[in-house]
C-alpha cells in the first residue's frame, strides 16, 4: 500500500459517498448511508485502517486527505438531511391542503311537517279572538269518549265512529278530540275558550281520502249568553283568515249527538270557486268542519248548569284544512314521511 493507491482509493469512497447521499430518497436511507460511510464500522475506517502500512511521512498527508473526506460527506450529509426535511413538508402541505373552491356539503335542515304549520296556523287565528290551546290524552275513557258527549253504550251514533279498543276495559284510542270539552269544562270555569288539537284513531280502511289516524281541533266556547250567531261570527273569521278574504261560507243542517242544533260549516270550493268541480264532487262548496251548540247534557255531564251557561263547540279536520290550504289530493302522503314530499315545506 502507497500513498497514491490510498489517495486515490478516499477519492473513490468520496465521490461514491456523495452519489449515494444524492441518491438517498428519505431521512432512513441517508442515515443508513451516513452509517454505511462514516460509522464506526464504515467505509472511511475501513480505507483508513490502511494508513499504518505507510511510511510515517506520508501518514499527515493521507490523515489529512481522510478528514477532507469527512468533512466533505458530512456537508453532503446536512445538506441533504435539509432538502429531505423540506421536501416531506412541502408534501404534507400538499396533502393537508384545504380546497376553498371546492363546493360545500349540502346541510339538510330540517322543517316543521305541514300538519304541525296547519295546526299552529289554526291556533294563531283562533287565538285572536282569545281562545287557549289545551290537550287531552289519546288514549281516553269510554265515558268520556261517548257516554258524556251524549253518546250512551247503545247508540246508534255509535256507528258513526269505528272505534280501536285498548286492552284496558272501558277505554279506548279517543275517535275524535271531542272528550276534551268534558275535560276542559270539568277544570275550568266560564267563560271557556278553547282550543284542543290532536291525533284521532278509527278503524278505517286506508284510502286517498281516509287514514286509520288523523288529526282534528276541537273547539269549545262556553258564556252566559252564547248564541249561535258567535259561532257563526267566529267561522266566518276563521275562514277569511284561513282561504282569503271574501270568501263566500255557509251553515248547512247537520247531526252529532253532542250538540244541538248541529251544523256542517262550508266554504266556497277554494279549487274552483264555486263554478263545479272534481274536488267538491261539481257541488262549488266544500265542507271544512261541523259544529253546533253544546248540548244541555253535555254541559251538564261537563259540571256546567245548562239554565246559565250556554256554548257552541266545533271540530275540524287539519288534514282536510292541510289539503285545501296545499292542494294535496292524497291524504296518506302526510303520514309516509317521504322526504321528497316534506321537503317541499321546507
Ligand atoms: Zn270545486
Amino acid at each position: 500500500m502507497d500513498l497514491d493507491t490510498l489517495s486515490a482509493r478516499l477519492s473513490t469512497l468520496e465521490q461514491a459517498g456523495l452519489d449515494a447521499i444524492r441518491a438517498a430518497s428519505s431521512p432512513e436511507a441517508l442515515e443508513a448511508v451516513q452509517v454505511a460511510y462514516l460509522g464506526r464500522r464504515g467505509e472511511l475506517k475501513t480505507v483508513l485502517g490502511g494508513i499504518g502500512a505507510l511510511p510515517a511521512p506520508d501518514r499527515p498527508q493521507v490523515g489529512a486527505i481522510g478528514n477532507a473526506v469527512r468533512e466533505a460527506l458530512e456537508a453532503a450529509l446536512e445538506i441533504r438531511r435539509r432538502e429531505l426535511q423540506t421536501a416531506a413538508l412541502d408534501a404534507r402541505l400538499a396533502r393537508e391542503t384545504v380546497d376553498v373552491t371546492l363546493p360545500g356539503r349540502p346541510f339538510r335542515s330540517g322543517s316543521l311537517h305541514p300538519l304541525i304549520e296547519t295546526n299552529r296556523e289554526i291556533a294563531r287565528i283562533f287565538g285572536q279572538f282569545g281562545f287557549v290551546v289545551y290537550e287531552g290524552p289519546e288514549v281516553e275513557s269510554d265515558a268520556r269518549n261517548f257516554q258524556a258527549l251524549n253518546i250512551p253504550p247503545d247508540h246508534p251514533a255509535r256507528d258513526l265512529w269505528d272505534t280501536l279498543y285498548v286492552d284496558v276495559p272501558g277505554y279506548l284510542l279517543r275517535t275524535h278530540t271531542s272528550p276534551g270539552q268534558i275535560h276542559v269544562m270539568q277544570q275550568t270555569a266560564p267563560p271557556i275558550r278553547a282550543l284542543l288539537p290532536g291525533r284521532c284513531f278509527r278503524y278505517e280502511a286506508v284510502d286517498a281520502s281516509h287514514g286509520f289516524e288523523f288529526f282534528q281541533v276541537e273547539g269549545l266556547m262556553v258564556d252566559e249568553g252564547t248564541t249561535m250567531a258567535d259561532l257563526r261570527g267566529l267561522l266566518d273569521a276563521f275562514a277569511q283568515a284561513m282561504f282569503g278574504r271574501g270568501r263566500p261560507t255557509r251553515f248547512r243542517p247537520g247531526y252529532y249527538p253532542f250538540t244541538e242544533p248541529s251544523v256542517a260549516f262550508d266554504v266556497q270550493c277554494v279549487v274552483c270557486n264555486g263554478v263545479g268541480c272534481p274536488s267538491c264532487k261539481r257541488t262549488g262548496w266544500m265542507t271544512i268542519l261541523g259544529a253546533g251548540m253544546v248540548h244541555p247534557v253535555v254541559l251538564r255531564n261537563g259540571g256546567l248548569d245548562p239554565e246559565r251557561y250556554q256554548g257552541f263547540a266545533f271540530g275540524l279536520g287539519t288534514d282536510r284544512i292541510a289539503i285545501l290550504r296545499y292542494g294535496i289530493d292524497d291524504i296518506r302522503m302526510f303520514l309516509e314521511n317521504d322526504l321528497r314530499f316534506l321537503e317541499q315545506f321546507s
